[in-house]
C-alpha cells in the first residue's frame, strides 16, 4: 500500500492520518517509538520531535526537517523506505530475524510423551466448579517442599543442561537419584504433580478446567503444577549459595535440591500441552505465576531453579508474561525476585 507523502505537507496536525501511521510504524521500527501515544497517526509535537532524531542520528542531516511543523514528503519517504530496506536485510539473513512466538500445539496429550494421563487414579474430592474457559489464563507455578525418595548429597554437581548458563555449581546439594512415587500425592488438589528424579513424569491429576485450590487468588483463572522437591527461595548455582531455604524440625541438616533435567524438561512440556489444550477448547494463556504472587506467605514457591528452569523458557519460547502480583488481603503477594529472573521481565496487571 502507498501512501501519499505529500499530504503531510499539507496538513500539520494531522489526525488518525494513514500517511502519519506509516511514518510512525518506519520510526518504531528504526528504534524511535513513541513512548506515550504509540502508532495513533496524528502529527503531534512527538512525532515531530521523533523525526527529527531519526533522521539526525540515521542520516546524519541536522537541518530543519520538520519546518512549520511539517513533514515533508521526502523526508517522510527516506524514513519509510530505511525501514523496508532494514526489514528486507532482516528476513534475508534469518539470523538477524526477532524471536517469533512458537505456536500452541493442539494436538493434545499424546504428543507430549513426559506427560502422563492420570485422572483415573487421582482423588476427585475437590472436583465441584468449573472455570470458565474465557477466564483461564494463568499457569502456576508451586513446589511441594517435601520428596518421596531419598536424595544423594553431591559437593559439586554436574547442574542441568537447562540452567547450565547459570554458572558451575560449587555448594552441596541434594539431587534425588530415583523418581518420585505419584501415589503420595494422588490427593492433592492441583492438575499437576511433576515427580522429582531421573524419569520425572507431569501427571495429570484433573481436568484443567477444575477450579482447585491451589494459588489463593489465582484459582479462578490457573492451572497449576506442582513440583515435587525442597528448593530454596534463592540459590545460586554460580556460588553455591543459597537462602530462603525451609527445613523441617526433624532435618535441620537438610540442603536444598538441584532439579533434575528430567524434572524441568516434565514442567516444560506440562506447560506446552497446558497452552495447547487451553487453546484447543478455545481460550489462551498469557501468563505465568508463581504461588509468591499470590499469596506472600509462600515465599520461596516454586523458588528459583524451578522459575529459572521452566518459567523463564516458557515465557520466552511462547512469548507470554509474568502475572501481576496479587493483593490477598493477609499476606500480599511478592514480585519475581531479580535472582529468580536476570531479564526482570516486569509483572502486569491484570
Ligand atoms: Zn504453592
Amino acid at each position: 500500500m502507498t501512501h501519499n507523502f505529500i499530504d503531510l505537507i499539507a496538513k500539520p496536525g494531522a489526525q488518525d492520518e494513514p500517511a502519519v501511521r506509516a511514518l510512525q510504524e518506519a520510526l518504531d521500527e528504526l528504534g524511535y517509538p513513541e513512548p506515550r501515544f504509540g502508532v495513533d497517526g496524528d502529527l503531534g509535537q512527538q512525532t515531530l520531535g521523533l523525526v527529527g532524531r531519526a533522521v539526525s542520528e540515521l542520516l546524519g542531516y541536522d537541518g530543519d526537517t520538520t519546518p512549520n511543523n511539517t513533514v515533508p514528503g521526502i523526508v517522510a519517504h527516506a524514513l519509510v523506505n530505511l525501514a523496508a530496506a532494514r526489514r528486507w536485510l532482516s528476513l534475508a539473513d534469518p539470523q538477524e530475524q526477532p524471536p517469533r512466538a512458537a505456536a500452541a500445539d493442539t494436538g493434545g496429550i499424546d504428543r507430549f510423551p513426559l506427560v502422563q494421563d492420570f485422572r483415573s487414579e487421582s482423588w476427585d474430592g475437590k472436583e465441584r466448579r468449573k472455570n470458565p474457559i474465557a477466564r483461564v489464563d494463568t499457569i502456576c507455578l508451586h513446589q511441594m517442599a517435601v520428596a518421596s525418595v531419598r536424595a544423594k548429597r553431591y559437593e559439586n554437581t554436574p547442574i542441568p543442561e537447562s540452567l547450565a548458563h547459570l554458572g558451575d555449581h560449587s555448594g552441596p546439594v541434594y539431587v534425588p537419584n530415583e523418581t518420585g512415587k505419584i501415589k503420595r500425592w494422588r490427593k492433592l488438589s492441583i492438575h499437576f504433580a511433576i515427580t522429582c528424579g531421573p524419569e520425572s513424569r507431569a501427571w495429570l491429576m484433573h481436568d484443567l478446567l477444575w477450579r482447585l485450590p491451589h494459588g489463593h487468588g489465582w484459582n479462578r483463572r490457573s492451572v497449576g503444577l506442582e513440583f515435587e522437591g525442597y528448593f530454596a527461595g534463592i540459590h545460586d548455582l554460580g556460588s553455591g549459595k543459597h537462602s530462603k531455604f525451609w527445613r523441617p524440625k526433624s532435618r535441620p541438616d537438610r540442603l536444598p535440591m538441584v532439579p533434575t533435567e528430567a524434572q524441568l524438561e516434565a514442567g516444560r512440556q506440562c506447560c506446552r500441552f497446558i497452552i495447547g489444550d487451553i487453546a484447543r477448547l478455545g481460550g489462551r494463556i498469557k501468563y505465568v505465576g508463581a504461588h509468591r504472587q499470590s499469596y506472600g506467605v509462600k515465599a520461596s514457591d516454586p523458588g528459583a531453579l524451578i522459575w529459572q528452569g521452566v518459567a523463564v523458557p516458557i515465557l520466552n519460547e511462547f512469548g507470554l508474561e509474568v502475572a501481576p502480583v496479587l493483593k490477598h488481603p493477609k499476606h500480599p503477594g511478592r514480585d519475581i525476585p531479580a535472582q529468580w529472573d536476570p531479564q526482570r521481565r516486569p509483572e502486569v496487571s491484570y
